[in-house]
């Protein structure tokens, strides 16, 4: 069973989906973008904004919840759009680092982006706070609408567990410890990285990852 292609979430966030490959693609309010998956799948982007009557170029905002390829190889389409990420991982897309940003592993491209906000803990950012939540890199971040209780989790954490820490910048401790502090939010809805979205008790989900990582160790 494959994911939709695209998952209306609410009346501000739509859910694209375009491959397992890129990361998923959040549009928010028709103008802001959270994460631009690896770029590689853009014709199919292209037809999904044109159904919704949009193109690259009315996107103003991208937000990466982190550093890597499958989430920022797609930023360069943009052309409009201001680029904002967390401090520590900046410098990834300011150098065009592309060890670091596995672009490699893609056969991506990388340059040097430029880089409009540095994100810090408790940000906010059209309308969502910034959460820092290292482990998976140092500068993920998850983005938390505490109104509506919905949290778009980056590679933090999925439907079904959590990111991994084994590439460079990761961090098993750290993991655990945004792990953590992600479980004592009330939290309705998970939009993560990858997979699956997470519709209802969200926050039941988190403890229940947390269960299992606790078994594995
Ligand atoms: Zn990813
Ligand atoms: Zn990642």
């Amino acid at each position: 069973m494959g994911l939709d292609l695209v998952t209306k979430i609410n009346g501000r966030i739509t859910m694209v989906h375009l491959s397992d490959l890129d990361s998923n693609i959040y549009l928010i309010d028709g103008d802001t973008i959270v994460d631009s998956g690896t770029g590689l799948n853009f014709v199919r982007l292209y037809e999904i904004f044109k159904k919704m009557k949009l193109d690259f170029d009315n996107i103003k905002n991208i937000v990466n919840t982190h550093m890597h390829w499958d989430h920022i190889g797609g930023n360069g389409f943009f052309k409009n759009a201001k680029i904002h990420i967390h401090e520590k991982d900046s410098n990834v897309l300011e150098k065009g680092d592309s060890e670091m940003s596995n672009a490699h592993y893609f056969n991506g491209n990388m340059k040097p982006m430029k880089v409009e906000r540095k994100l810090k803990e408790g940000d906010e950012v059209f309308g969502l706070k910034v959460l820092h939540t290292p482990g998976h890199t140092p500068g993920s971040i998850c983005l938390f609408d505490s109104k509506d209780k919905i949290l778009l989790s980056g590679d933090t954490i999925f439907a079904d567990g959590v990111g991994r820490t084994d590439l460079p910048g990761g961090s098993e401790e750290d993991i655990e410890k945004s792990l953590e502090r992600l479980s004592s939010l009330k939290i309705d809805k998970i939009l993560p990285g990858h997979g699956e979205p997470v519709l209802k008790s969200g926050d039941k989900v988190i403890k229940n990852i947390m269960g299992s990582v606790a078994e594995e160790l």
